[in-house]
């Protein structure tokens, strides 16, 4: 059966207007395909005010979270009745408004009074907040789906995806994930009736509600597309496609009609929002056609994800930017030679349980340097101060520093592998407009070339880099 996963973002179930222009995309595919299921997002900015209510209340403040629960609540009445007022949802026998997106509020006021009390969020209450927006936003795309006449049903991923306990970025377990949509899905699918299912959220075995991480909708679609079989996953957002840049950033940035799976895997793993980069490995591994499209210029194709297969044009492709970063060094003569320190070193960080996107050392072997998210580097640098308090005594490490307010901006494409001299049209670009380059990294594949800048230079050295994008094409 041919199967179609579509993903729509928070833009694309924004307001009332938006919900309804992604329905009838969803009802144009209906039409030409056999099962079509439906994932949304909370409405933009929902999850982060529902954060906020939680960490307000946590740090004491008993108010704010019922300002924002009325903010909610008016934003989700003024969705629901500019939907209701477009079509009239008379075949709909229940209020969705009533029964269903109201206690979700309700709820979240009561775990906020909860977070207040204690004073303190823990991981578990906090995925219990923020998993509200998508369990509210499935009730307004499927009423208004319903009012078109498709049969849509909304279905919390709870009852789907099975995750382990790691509240704030949850695992799947894929074969109990595919087995219960199998169950719960297949046959209604089959009859026609189109699920729309809570992007972001999963559940733990013993039922507590767990998230797959920020901006994680997508990498629901990319878990629910596998686990469905589909033939496609569609994720639309509000851009044409993966672009040659952040559009924010870069006015002039085009859309790349193909990109491969190593490609966007780099560009979305160094900062580029438009995928969340966990989205990719379920699809690679099943063959599942991945596209990017604009729910706001549907006509526009958008860009294909494509195996790797090495046929790709142009030398750099794109350039992105992880913000709030910091950039950590140990230095020390008497590191020269000396063999674990790198071990010790990311020992003791992954210990902390910090990632770290970006690494450098240079060949002298007297320095490591890597970076780490802003709000980690204290942790980071007090846990290498432990680790190698003997070698500082003893001078053999001068120092374990941190440089606060950089930026990583990450060059990306696979055919610069086979092109010679694009780091140096890269440094040369970056020079002609006073950028300061901290670090460096390339990866041994050759499909990326990481620089650390500082912030206030990194909309620069973006704007710089995608010079080159435009001037090659
Ligand atoms: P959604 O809510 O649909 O998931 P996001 O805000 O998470 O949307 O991602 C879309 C945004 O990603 C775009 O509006 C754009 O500003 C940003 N973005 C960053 N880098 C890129 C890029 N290379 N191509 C397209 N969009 C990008
Ligand atoms: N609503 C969630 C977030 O804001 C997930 C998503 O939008 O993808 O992070
Ligand atoms: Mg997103």
């Amino acid at each position: 059966m041919k199967t179609l996963v579509m993903k729509f973002g928070g833009t694309s179930v924004g307001s009332a207007e938006a919900i309804a222009q992604s329905a009838e995309i969803v009802k144009a595919a209906k039409n030409d395909w056999l099962a079509v299921a439906v994932i949304v997002s909370a409405m933009s900015g929902v999850t982060d005010l529902l954060l906020k209510g939680a960490h307000t209340a946590a740090a004491g403040d008993g108010q704010t979270f019922r300002a924002i629960a009325r903010d909610l609540r008016a934003k989700h009445e003024a969705a629901f009745h500019g939907l209701v007022g477009a079509i009239r949802v008379g075949a709909v026998h229940e209020s969705p408004l009533q029964d269903r997106i109201l206690p979700c509020l309700a709820e979240f006021e009561s775990l906020c009074h909860a977070v207040n009390i204690l004073g303190e969020g823990s991981p578990r209450a906090l995925d219990a907040i923020s998993s509200l927006g998508e369990r509210m936003s499935i009730h307004l795309m499927a009423a208004r789906l319903q009012a078109l006449g498709l049969a849509a049903e909304a279905v919390e991923a709870g009852e789907l995806i099975l995750t382990d306990d790691v509240f704030g970025s949850a695992n799947p377990q894929m074969n109990e994930t595919k087995a219960r949509c199998e169950s719960r899905l297949r046959e209604k699918m089959h009859r026609g009736e189109v699920p729309v299912i809570t992007g972001f959220i999963g559940a733990t075995a013993s039922g507590a509600v767990t998230t797959l991480g920020r901006g994680g909708s997508d990498y629901s679609a990319g878990i629910l597309g596998a686990a469905l079989g589909a033939d496609e996953v569609w994720i639309w957002t509000d851009v044409n496609g993966v672009m040659t840049a952040d559009p924010r950033v870069a006015a002039d940035a085009r859309t790349l009609p193909r990109l491969s799976f190593r490609e966007i895997s780099e560009l979305a793993y160094y900062g580029a929002k438009v995928l969340h980069p966990k989205t990719i490995r379920p699809v690679v591994e099943r063959g599942i056609d991945l596209w990017i499209k604009n729910t706001f210029n549907p006509a526009h194709p958008g860009t294909l994800i494509v195996p790797d297969n090495g046929h790709t044009q142009g030398a750099i492709k794109a350039v992105t930017a992880i913000k709030s970063q910091s950039l950590i060094t140990i230095e020390g003569r008497g590191m020269l030679g000396v063999p674990g320190v790198a071990a010790r070193t990311f020992g003791a960080v992954a210990r902390a349980g910090v990632s770290v996107p970006l690494i450098s050392q240079a060949s002298s072997e007297q320095s490591i340097c890597f970076s780490v998210p802003s709000p980690s580097h204290a942790k980071v640098v007090a846990v290498l101060q432990e680790e190698f308090r003997p070698e500082l005594a003893r001078t053999d490490i001068d120092s374990v520093s941190s440089m606060d307010n950089t930026v990583i901006v990450t060059v990306v494409g696979a055919g610069m592998r086979s092109t010679p001299g694009i780091a140096g049209r890269i440094f040369s670009a970056l020079g002609n407009r006073n950028v300061n380059v901290i670090a460096i990294a390339q990866g041994s594949s050759e499909c990326s070339i990481s620089l650390v800048v500082d912030a206030a230079q990194a909309d620069e050295a973006v704007k710089a880099i995608h010079q080159l994008i435009v001037n090659e094409q």
